[in-house]
């Protein structure tokens, strides 16, 4: 059996499971169940997690560094920001005209937010200046600290350091450019070896994530959850597949085949750094990404590209406001896409990330940061989804820059 339908089969397993737990809550079944559920995901999460630095590193810098000739590099990087501005504009405009359209959170009470509202501390304040502070200071710092900190960000910038000293360089750093190719090489043989276990770690996931949420508090913002999902995933399944066919002229169909596993993987861990192996994989063997696309505009997607979460963002500021009873102007609403995009490009690949940078959307336009409360009940679940289109998004424009800069590349040559 192919490890994709072993994916496959152990997440359908997992929700199971997870579901058979509920019914069994406060016995020794369920407790014995859970622990051994906790064990395995702990273990698969954290073998990715050892070799995610690593090998953000590695794929960057080998990913820069194969972009040897004349423009390329700069047109990579371009076409790579564009595609990355365009597909979380969509998102976003997606995101706020749904939650419109649909009216959520309109006419809710919030009275029965109240006891959500008080328990929650508030966070430090973060405005968009603050947070352009914090950005920069986290981001320009000692590699070594970085690294051993693992500060995703910061890693990316010194790996793009690097990787641009080596093109600079040529031919007199050759031996560093063979070096970080075997070591790329070898963080990918390992996740190989990882990725045998993923099924035994997605079941776990999935029936941890079932069998210890709040369904009570779920049904609450059932209405909330249901158009977020359903905008996530009409992204997800028309927009970025257009996009896709337009752009990359590739069949939607061949392209949701051969990522199947990272999908279903970002959709179990919800961590899009977590799946990043999988993706650079996915891109690379069964899209027909070159490895220098892959390894430059996978890792860095990852970091940046967010739309799922940007989509959230957007629409739960506006669920919020609605639940205060506030009408956002046109000028706030823009505010709030504004900030969303910066929150996302903030945001780590990490479960519920994008919860910590949302207090600085429902800030920017005046709403209490104490909101998030009300959104936290929910947030594992629709993490889930907004994951699954953060990864396709970052694969799918692997695809369309490396249609693009092949073409250039064959032009440049022809002339
Ligand atoms: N979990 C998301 C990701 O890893 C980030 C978020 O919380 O929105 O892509």
């Amino acid at each position: 059996m192919s490890l994709n339908t072993q994916i496959l089969i152990a997440a359908i397993l997992g929700v199971l499971f997870g579901f058979i737990l509920t019914v069994f809550p406060d016995t020794a079944f369920f407790s014995a169940s859970l622990y051994g559920v906790s064990i395995a995901s702990s273990v698969f999460i954290g073998l990715l997690k050892m070799i995610l630095v690593p090998l953000i590193f590695t794929s960057i810098v080998v990913g820069v560094s194969n972009l040897q000739s004349g423009g390329q590099l700069s047109r990579t990087w371009k076409i790579t920001l564009m595609c990355c501005v365009t597909t979380t504009t969509l998102a976003l405009i997606l995101g706020l005209t749904c939650a419109h359209l649909f009216g959520v959170g309109k006419g809710v009470d919030i009275v029965m937010f109240q006891d959500a509202m008080s328990q929650h501390q508030t966070p430090d304040t973060l405005t968009p200046s603050s947070f352009f502070t914090n950005f920069i200071q986290n981001t320009l710092i000692n590699p070594f600290k970085a690294f051993s900190e693992g500060n995703v960000l910061a890693v990316v910038v010194f790996a793009l350091f690097i990787g641009v000293a080596l093109v600079a360089g040529g031919e007199k750093f050759t031996t560093v450019r063979k070096i970080s190719h075997q070591l790329f090489e070898i963080m990918m043989l390992m996740i190989g070896w990882i990725m045998k276990i993923a099924p035994i770690g997605i079941f776990a996931l999935l029936a941890k994530l079932v069998a210890t949420e709040d369904v009570s508090v779920l049904s609450r913002l059932a209405e909330f959850a249901a158009v977020v999902t359903g905008t996530t995933i009409f992204h997800g399944l028309v927009v970025l597949p257009l996009l896709l066919w337009v752009f990359g002229k590739m069949n939607p169909l061949t392209f949701f085949k051969g990522t199947r596993s990272a999908l279903i993987t970002a959709f179990a861990t919800s961590s899009s750094s977590a799946t990043m192996p999988l993706s650079m994989k996915c891109a690379q063997e069964n899209l027909g990404v070159r490895p220098q696309t892959v390894g430059f505009v996978i890792p860095l997607g990852t970091q940046l590209n967010m739309d799922g979460t940007a989509l959230y963002e957007a629409a739960a500021a506006l669920f919020i406001a609605n639940l205060m009873g506030l009408d956002l102007t046109l000028g706030q609403q823009l505010v709030v896409c504004a900030t969303a995009m910066i929150a996302s490009l903030g945001a780590p690949g990490i479960p519920s990330a994008g919860m910590v940078t949302m207090i600085m959307v429902l800030q920017s336009v005046g709403l209490p940061a104490e909101a998030i409360a009300i959104l936290l009940p929910i947030d594992r679940l629709l993490d889930t989804v907004r994951t699954v289109v953060n990864v396709q998004g970052d694969m799918m424009i692997s695809v369309v820059v490396d249609r693009y800069t092949r073409k250039a590349e064959l032009n440049s040559e022809a002339s």
